[in-house]
């Protein structure tokens, strides 16, 4: 039964009550002012709270504590340690000091650098992230302490997504502050928050178990579309089945007692494809959160006899999974990206909407960059998913806001001459307007940006980490106009919103992104359209992009370099690895069925013959030529991916395995069902 007392929710992580419990009021003053506002933490504190965490995680369980991380594998890294330490022959004590929770020392040489860490220095480094809490996991017949920490080099240079993702809400925090003072708002906390959206699929593991590709690459490389699949849109938001309801159960269950505010789940619009969405919370925090939730719903389906696909892109002609980063900025109890009631309010709103404009239309390509890889390619640009043109979608009411301030002219409905900064109130913004075009990769939904293009496995720290550094940017180019300027401060402003406007406008687009126009429009207008990883990753390399990341101080020069050596590098790989599957599953797993097939067919085709029998003889020559032509493309298309995967023209390789996979879905079509090795689509996605 699941808790519904709450009584158990966050009991396993280290805040509030258990911090208060464990150690005395001074150090956990200290120590929470550290974890709530990034404050440094006072170093002569660091044992106590060691202290204090260790008698916590071992009350609780725990036999072993880790450093957790995010290097550049996309994925967390943990290596445990256990508390123990001997003190004779036959008795050991407990020990846990506060150097080995402030920094750890670790064997860096097998974690992707770029180039960052060379081989005779393969240390690498872990500090502790106090802003985000310790908690516990637990398995079977144990329990570990993770604490979240940063990976870094020997010199510094960053090795993970937290990193950067830390240093950039710091800079963001800076600029936001600045024009907070220009507003003369009283000091306050500024908290960029996150909300992800999870969208994965489940299937039964019987079904995984016999398909060699999605076991090494999370996709079909094969598979028929099966005559239903999400035509008739009687999945999304449909009535959950008991299975996958006891399911979710769990995974909220695990998930709550981690302090992770799991609050929605539901059917998705493709078949198996279900939504997980978490409440807001601090970015970082919600990161670190998005990472459990991803291996929470792995490890829960594993006991559900189920798998979940975290793929982008598990099963081609259905829709894909994304993770939308739902985006703002609060200051104290005020959401930036929410329209107030009154005409201050409103003149801060505005601002910050339109520095995010300038900035997304600035640097569109570097959140581009943020959702490059080999999983969203299949996604991005699809029918199905938003385009890989970054566009902004404001709204019908905001969109007329904007106009108004650019042309300087009131629009039709409003009941005034023109919509004065600082003076005039908005009209309201109806939510469920402001959130119908599903399409738009960058939508504005009422109170927050909605970033649609991450993909469902990404870690969303890249796409906050960009977001961040170039609104900060953004923000300190309007403060600085602001500062040079000298009248009114609310004319200046409205002088300057209504030239940001005119000059940025470019990049709001209320069209539908899948359609077949937009692409052209898009190039018209100038907005860049980067179609593959290989593109996406470029601007990693444009000179302006690295001057601004790290004039910033998120991201230096060689971090930036190394980050594309790494993509690239991980990209090939991918590639490469899906290759050799479909040809391995191609050559073993299909030829010799359909070889059989034939032969069979010839066989008989000889014997009726033989036979002489009137009937049947032209039905079976029909289906052998059909699957004979069949064999010989196989062959021949086996043969051009061999040869290209002897190459590394990554999309010469995709090409030809493209070229493969229609030639083996044909054939699926007419090969006895029984004998067919793969289970199949109208199977995988409907039978669980
Ligand atoms: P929907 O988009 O389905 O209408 P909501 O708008 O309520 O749903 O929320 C979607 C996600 O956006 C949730 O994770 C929610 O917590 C998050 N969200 C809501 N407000 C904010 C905010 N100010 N900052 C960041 N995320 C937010
Ligand atoms: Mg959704």
């Amino acid at each position: 039964m699941p808790d519904s007392t709450l009584k158990t929710y966050g009991t396993d992580v280290f805040y509030g009550k258990a911090v208060r419990k464990y150690m005395p009021k001074t150090v956990a003053d200290k120590l929470e002012a550290t974890m709530r506002e990034g404050k440094p933490l006072d170093p002569s504190i660091a044992d106590d709270v060691a202290n204090a965490m260790k008698n916590w995680a071992l009350e609780s369980g725990a036999t072993h504590f880790t450093h957790w991380f995010q290097p550049m594998t996309g994925g967390t890294a943990e290596k445990h340690d256990a508390f123990l330490e001997p003190v004779g022959p036959a008795s050991a004590v407990h020990k846990f000091s506060g150097k080995n929770l402030i920094g750890g020392e670790t064997d860096a040489s097998s974690f992707p650098s770029g180039g960052l860490r060379s081989t005779f220095e393969a240390r690498g480094y872990t500090a502790w992230d106090p802003t985000s809490p310790a908690f516990i996991k637990r398995h079977g017949n144990g329990a570990t302490l993770c604490i979240p920490t940063a990976f870094c080099a020997y010199t510094g240079a960053a090795l993970d997504m937290k990193t950067p993702l830390l240093r950039s809400i710091q800079a963001l925090t800076r600029a936001t502050e600045r024009l907070m003072q220009k507003f003369r708002r009283p000091k306050a906390h500024v908290s960029v928050t996150l909300g992800a959206e999870q969208e994965y699929f489940l299937i039964d593991k019987k079904f995984y178990l016999k398909r060699p590709d999605l076991l090494q690459t999370g996709r079909t490389v094969f598979g028929a579309a099966p005559a239903k699949h999400q035509q008739l849109d009687d999945h999304y938001f449909g009535a959950i089945r008991p299975r996958i309801l006891n399911f979710m159960t769990e995974v909220e269950q695990r998930l709550w007692k981690l302090g992770i505010p799991a609050k929605t789940r539901h059917n998705e619009v493709a078949p198996a494809q279900f939504e997980l969405a978490p409440m807001f919370e601090d970015l970082n925090l919600a990161v670190d959160h998005n990472m459990l939730v991803m291996e929470v719903l792995r490890q829960t389906a594993d006991s559900h006899g189920l798998v979940c696909l975290l793929h982008e892109k598990p099963f081609d002609g259905v829709n894909g999974s994304g993770k939308h980063c739902n985006w703002s900025i609060s200051y104290g109890e005020k959401n930036l990206l929410s329209p107030g009631d009154n005409p201050r309010d409103n003149a801060i709103f505005l601002t910050v909407l339109s520095a995010v404009v300038r900035a997304v239309d600035l640097h569109s390509d570097m959140l581009r960059m943020a959702t490059a890889g080999i999983g969203n390619d299949h996604r991005l640009g699809a029918n199905e998913a938003p385009p890989a043109i970054i566009s902004i979608f404001l709204g019908d009411e905001l969109s007329e806001v904007m106009r108004e301030i650019e042309t300087g002219k009131a629009g039709k409905k409003a009941g005034r001459t023109t919509m004065k900064i600082g003076v005039d109130t908005m009209p309201s913004l109806p939510k469920d307007t402001t959130d119908r075009n599903r399409t738009s990769p960058f939508a504005f939904t009422g109170n927050k940006f909605e970033f649609r293009a991450p993909g469902s496995s990404q870690n969303c720290a890249a796409s906050c980490m960009v977001l961040n550094t170039i609104v900060a940017e953004s923000i300190d180019a309007i403060c600085d106009k602001l500062d040079a300027a000298g009248g009114d401060f609310h004319e200046e402003l409205q002088k300057l919103l209504q030239r940001l406007i005119k000059k940025h406008k470019r990049i709001l687009f209320s069209g539908d992104g899948y359609g077949s126009d937009w692409p052209k429009e898009a190039k018209r207008r100038s907005l860049p359209n980067l179609r593959d990883t290989l593109e996406a990753i470029e601007p990693l390399n444009d000179l302006a992009n690295r001057e601004l990341f790290s004039k910033y101080g998120v991201l230096s020069d060689g971090e930036m370099a190394s980050r594309y050596e790494i993509a690239a590098e991980s990209y090939e790989r991918r590639v490469f690895i899906e290759g050799r599957v479909a040809l391995d599953m191609a050559r073993a797993m299909i030829r010799p069925v359909v070889a059989d097939e034939f032969t069979n067919l010839a066989t008989a085709i000889g014997q009726a013959k033989k036979d002489g029998l009137k009937v049947g003889v032209a039905g079976l020559k029909a289906l052998s030529l059909k699957l004979g032509a069949g064999l010989d493309d196989l062959h021949v298309k086996c043969e051009r991916l061999e040869k290209a995967l002897g190459k590394t023209d990554c999309r010469a390789i995709i090409a030809e395995m493209e070229d493969l996979r229609r030639t083996v879905d044909r054939l699926e079509r007419l090969v006895d069902d029984t004998k067919w090795p793969l289970p199949k689509y109208r199977e995988m996605l409907f039978i669980y």
